[in-house]
């Protein structure tokens, strides 16, 4: 069975935990603080992989979680990081968040994707020996690693995708001009899966076709089979409507031309505007009446009209050169840009309360439970993530706030058991 979504549920690696230890050697008394930061979460990536073509290994397997960072030891030995895990997804599938339904990354390009990132390990209490505070007991627990439930989307990349009602000629189309060869016979529905064929020009200038099951009316709707496929319609850059002009079936192809248009529009009116070239198939069986009634109907409109016989291969070089020049105008596949969440509170907000309170030579800043989530986020010896404290602290006012307090330089202040000597 062709499986093109699912839904499964991502959980990083936690960060592991900060140890307190103090250092030990025969003579020396009292040693310092030698505990060692924990390691940090490992990160689950997604990679998109040609060898796979639908999402079916996600029916049975839906919890994928990566490894933990370990907890740091004692003599500043640091937690080994989690290992991350990598996910292989079929090309052109796109990573959405199940909850809001925002488009995390479209797995297009070779590139892997972070979705779920593993946690910080936490600090040993190495980091928090300072000449006022000789013998820290604390260390930091890490952070968890990020879990969120994913919905996967697969969206086949092609230039060219088939759409017409069943048994009109797709894949003897698709058979004839590509190396693709999908189930061909005369009932409906043997197209099950959508097929990718690549369509040689020479010269080493190709284009890809996508044979997509029937669309049948209601497909739009989401009645029968064609709804689940409309989605793979929807990153063609052009449309290439087949229809029976012999109307073999003892339906009017004009009449299948429009129904089918109707239901594109159905499902999103923006595919009623991609463009479109009509392959009038199955011309040894119709009359020349019929086929002149055809034909001109798509000329009156300036529709582009090929009339063709699949089974044999006549008429099918015309449309191949003419659908490779059309492509040649039109924009490249669409890639879905990744939505970003939105930033849930911003530096600096009036929210952001604290309250200065000196200690003897200690300036201490209390009652301000955002400031801690921001700091179990800030690694130590990280330059650029300390620099972005000092902008928090600058920002909402606590510097200031120090100064009026009448802090001077190399005083201590401490936030939450981070101390640090005051530098103005
Ligand atoms: P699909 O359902 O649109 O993919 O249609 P198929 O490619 O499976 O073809 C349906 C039937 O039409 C098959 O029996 C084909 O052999 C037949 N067929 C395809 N092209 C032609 C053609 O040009 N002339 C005739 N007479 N039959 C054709
Ligand atoms: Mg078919």
């Amino acid at each position: 069975m062709f499986v093109d979504v699912a839904k499964i549920s991502l959980r990083a690696g936690d960060g592991g935990n900060g140890a307190v230890s103090f250092h030990r050697e025969k003579y020396v008394a009292a040693g310092g603080p030698d505990g060692g930061d924990g390691g940090r979460g490992g990160d689950i990536l997604f990679q998109a992989d040609d060898s796979l073509s639908t999402l079916a290994d996600f029916r049975y397997k839906r919890k994928y979680a990566a490894e933990p960072g370990q907890n740091g030891g004692a003599s500043r030995c640091s937690g080994k990081s989690g290992k991350n895990l990598v996910i292989q997804v079929p090309r052109g599938t796109l990573v959405k968040d199940a909850a809001s339904g925002r488009v995390l990354a479209d797995l297009s390009d070779d590139q892997p994707t972070v979705i779920a990132k593993g946690g910080r390990g936490g600090w040993g209490n190495q980091h928090f020996a300072t000449s006022t505070r000789q013998i820290p007991r604390f260390a930091k627990s890490g952070t968890p690693g990020e879990a969120l439930e994913v919905t996967l989307e697969l969206k086949l990349l092609a230039d060219v995708g088939l759409i017409g009602f069943p048994n009109v000629g797709k894949s003897t189309l698709i058979s004839v001009v590509s190396e693709a060869k999908p189930k061909i016979a005369n009932y409906h529905f043997t197209t099950l899966t959508p097929v990718l064929g690549v369509v040689r020009m020479g010269e080493g200038s190709s284009f890809v076709m996508a044979d997509i099951p029937g669309l049948i009316e209601g497909a739009g709707e989401g009645v029968g089979l064609g709804h689940d496929f409309l989605r793979h319609v929807d990153r063609c850059r052009l449309l290439l409507h087949v229809i029976d002009v012999s109307g073999s079936e003892g339906r009017d192809p004009i009449q299948d031309y429009e129904t089918i248009n109707k239901e594109l529009e159905r499902f999103n009116p923006e595919l009623r505007e991609r463009p479109q070239i009509v392959a009038g198939n199955k011309c040894d069986l119709a009359d020349e009446e019929q086929l002149a009634r055809v034909e001109s109907y798509f000329r009156e409109q300036g529709i582009a009209y090929f009339p063709l016989m699949a089974a044999i291969a006549e008429g099918t070089p015309a449309l191949v050169n003419h659908t490779a020049a059309l492509l040649q105008t039109l924009p490249p596949v669409r890639r879905y840009e990744a939505e970003p969440l939105p930033e849930t509170e911003e530096i600096g907000s009036s929210a952001h309360t604290f309250r200065v309170r000196r200690e003897n030579e200690t300036y201490v800043v209390e009652e301000a439970p955002w400031l801690l989530k921001i700091m179990e986020t800030i690694n130590p010896e990280d330059y650029e993530a300390l620099q972005y404290f000092e902008r928090v602290l600058q920002q909402n006012g606590i510097i200031q706030a120090l100064e009026e307090a009448g802090v001077q330089d190399g005083d201590t202040v401490s936030i939450y058991g981070f101390e640090f000597d005051f530098v103005s």
